[in-house]
């Protein structure tokens, strides 16, 4: 394994282990081959490990494993508080703790602020006494270090690095982003600083692998036929020696081993010119078929009116980046195939997804399109069969 260490950090792996994407077993968290992962992970000198409040028994399998293996002082737990729950000083204290209890440890290493969108919401928590609270944190050993996940554009994120004395951040990066989100702009701001820079989304959500359209694809192939597109993507940000950890969602060991190959052999500067303007051609060709910039991340859910906002999305650019159909199919399997209907024609426009979605998506807008795109009258009679003949399964 490869480190990178900036001012007084300790060094930490290049490969991270997001832990959000762990195996699961129907909705649970497959503990038996999620261990074996995180051994293996382990074993192999992965020393960064991010979780958070939100992700749905993630933390507990985190600190089972964890204490299973005893690898506690090998390792930096990374996880979130979810500031935007928060109404009181004391409820800071409460989620805290029982972040430290789900992690079956006495202090956080990386601790951050999920998905901070700008300064007003930071003066909300400065009101509230979040600095305070961090240093008495920080003071009795329970947070390491302090940070925030962005995912906004990048002068609000250059404004929220500046307002207070961070030691990390965390930006969605990948080559499809370098100049939107915070971008390199953003990387290099915060790199100037001294301030290590955790990726995540790197694969932007698996899209730069598994719905790519088929002529990037094609052209992956001819450029060089042993390299895969989610390779070049890693390589692309270890490439560059301002990123200091890449997160990966690893779900099986194939896709650990992968990962653990390129972390190994990745090069700062290995990337020459023309793999850059290749790069950039797959950019183009990826952004004319993609209609929604969705990442998958479902911060959006759950909408009230149970519209699967995510599961549209991606059937609607499969649909555009594969073809109609493919995209059909995957839309009838998330929307009609369930006990409550969960189509774009459900929406009633209340707007209240809008300020979550950290891709800034105008969601009701959007959905509009997928049920214009997906609501011709043969679809909706396919719909009304299929729907029949699962009700009367
Ligand atoms: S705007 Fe539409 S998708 Fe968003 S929460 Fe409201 S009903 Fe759901
Ligand atoms: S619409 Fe936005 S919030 Fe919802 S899953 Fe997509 S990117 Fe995430």
């Amino acid at each position: 394994m490869q480190y990178r260490q900036v001012a007084n950090h300790s060094p930490l792996s290049i490969l991270g282990f997001g832990c959000m994407r762990f195996p699961k077993n129907g909705t649970k968290v497959d503990l038996a081959e999620t261990e074996r992962e995180i051994r293996r992970a382990v074993d192999s000198g992965v020393n960064y490990f991010d979780a958070a409040y939100t992700y749905p028994g993630i933390e507990e399998a985190l600190g089972t494993i964890i204490e299973r293996i005893g690898c506690r002082d090998k390792i930096n737990i990374a996880t979130k508080l979810p500031h935007y729950l928060i109404k009181s000083r004391e409820e800071l204290d409460k989620y805290f703790n029982t972040e430290l209890e789900r992690l079956k440890t006495d202090h956080i290493d990386y601790y951050l602020m999920h998905m901070l969108p700008d300064t007003d919401v930071w003066n909300r928590l400065k009101k509230m006494g979040i600095e305070e609270w961090i240093e008495e944190k920080k003071a009795a050993g329970q947070i390491g270090k302090i940070g925030f996940s962005y995912h906004g554009n990048s002068v609000s994120f250059c404004q929220v690095l500046d307002c207070y004395n961070w030691d990390f951040c965390q930006i969605q990066y990948n080559y499809m982003d370098e100049n939107t989100q915070a971008g390199r702009t953003g990387l290099q701001y915060a790199a100037a600083r001294n301030i290590p820079v955790i990726i995540m989304e790197p694969l932007r959500g698996g899209r730069l692998v598994s719905h790519l359209p088929k002529k990037a694809a094609a052209e992956f192939k001819k450029y060089a036929p042993d390299i895969s597109p989610a390779e070049w993507a890693f390589r692309w940000l270890y490439s560059q020696p301002e990123v200091t950890v890449v997160l990966s969602g690893m779900n099986s060991i194939t896709m650990l081993e992968e990962n653990l190959r390129i972390a190994n052999t990745a090069r700062i500067g290995e990337l020459t010119e023309d793999d850059h303007e290749f790069l950039r051609e797959i950019r183009d060709i990826i952004n004319e078929k993609m209609k929604v910039p969705c990442t998958g991340c479902g911060y959006c859910m759950p909408c009230a009116s149970d519209v699967d906002i995510p599961g549209c999305f991606n059937a609607y650019n499969i649909g555009h980046t594969d073809n109609y159909y493919q995209g059909y199919k995957a839309y009838i399997m998330c929307t009609v195939l369930r006990s409550k209907k969960s189509g774009a024609d459900k929406c009633v426009r209340c707007g209240r997804c809008l300020p979550r979605c950290p891709q800034g998506i105008n969601i009701p807008e959007q959905l509009a399109h997928v049920n214009k795109y997906y609501g011709n009258f043969i679809c909706r009679f396919i719909d009304w069969i299929i729907g029949r003949m699962y009700k009367y399964q």
